[in-house]
């Protein structure tokens, strides 16, 4: 991947809220089809990183974020869904009162003046990737499981055209069985090219989905590494346990 540019490219990012620094000079790269996770205990600031990559205000924040060759830091969150970039919050932020469509046409507006045709095919797309979207196309979002509406927030984000995907914690509170679906069609969407960065609670899932992963502890990355060089024994006891640096 070394002739390739990154997607995304941070550089000294932090972040905090008010005097409080959750961030501290995190520096991150994501390349074209790659899926990259992110590491680290509660309150390592994962969240916090991902929110200010992704321009969701969430406390003050300085660095840089090359979103697709360009300086994007500090844009406002329409302007980085322009660019190319989406963001999927923990917690699946859809619309539970509206239908599965209308919700997945909602991450359309974004792009502005979408021509019918281009709105039907895009609909398509998501539905063949997440089939039961289809089957559900006109139920109320709020009436499907868990791992349905996970489905539904990232089929939404899809609906933008993003060539960067930013997910939080997207199997939070999915049984394993549809965490590993949910998580197989995340790897097919980076294999169609999009560089995709997730932060991950379960280090064995993310060594497997992932191919390469950072690891956070108080605000700042601690490690990198190709997934498969990683044993997930000691790096659950190295998140566990903190890093500890030679001499300390
Ligand atoms: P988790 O997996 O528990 O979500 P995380 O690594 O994503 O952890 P963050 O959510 O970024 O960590 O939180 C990092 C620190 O920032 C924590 O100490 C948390 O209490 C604090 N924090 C998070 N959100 C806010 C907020 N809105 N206001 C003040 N402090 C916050």
């Amino acid at each position: 991947m070394s002739d390739l540019s990154p997607s995304l490219a941070v550089s000294d990012l932090f972040a905090g809220y008010g005097r409080m620094q959750v961030v501290r000079g995190v520096s991150l790269e994501v390349f074209p089809g790659e899926l990259v996770g992110v590491l680290g205990r509660n309150g390592a600031g994962k969240t916090t990183a991902l929110m200010a990559i992704g321009g969701v205000r969430r406390g003050v924040a300085s660095g840089s974020v090359v979103l697709m060759g360009r300086e994007s830091f500090g844009r406002r969150p329409h302007e980085l869904a322009e660019a190319g970039l989406a963001v999927v919050p923990e917690g699946r932020r859809i619309f539970r009162e509206m239908t599965v469509a209308d919700n997945l046409r909602l991450g359309a507006f974004v792009r502005r003046r979408v021509p019918a045709s281009e709105l039907a095919a895009d609909l398509a797309r998501v539905y063949g990737i997440f089939p039961v979207l289809e089957i559900y196309r006109e139920r109320l979002a709020g009436q499907l499981s868990g791992g349905e509406q996970q489905m539904v927030a990232v089929g939404q984000a899809l609906m933008a055209r993003p060539r960067v995907l930013l997910l939080d914690e997207p199997a939070a509170g999915l049984s394993p069985a549809v965490a590993t679906e949910l998580y197989e069609r995340v790897r097919y969407l980076a294999h169609e090219g999009i560089a995709v960065l997730v932060v991950e609670q379960a280090v064995e899932r993310a060594l497997v989905f992932a191919e390469r992963v950072y690891v956070m502890e108080q605000g700042r990355v601690v490690l990198e590494e190709r997934a498969e060089h990683l044993d997930g024994e000691q790096l659950s006891n190295l998140i566990v346990r903190g890093s500890q640096p030679a001499g300390s």
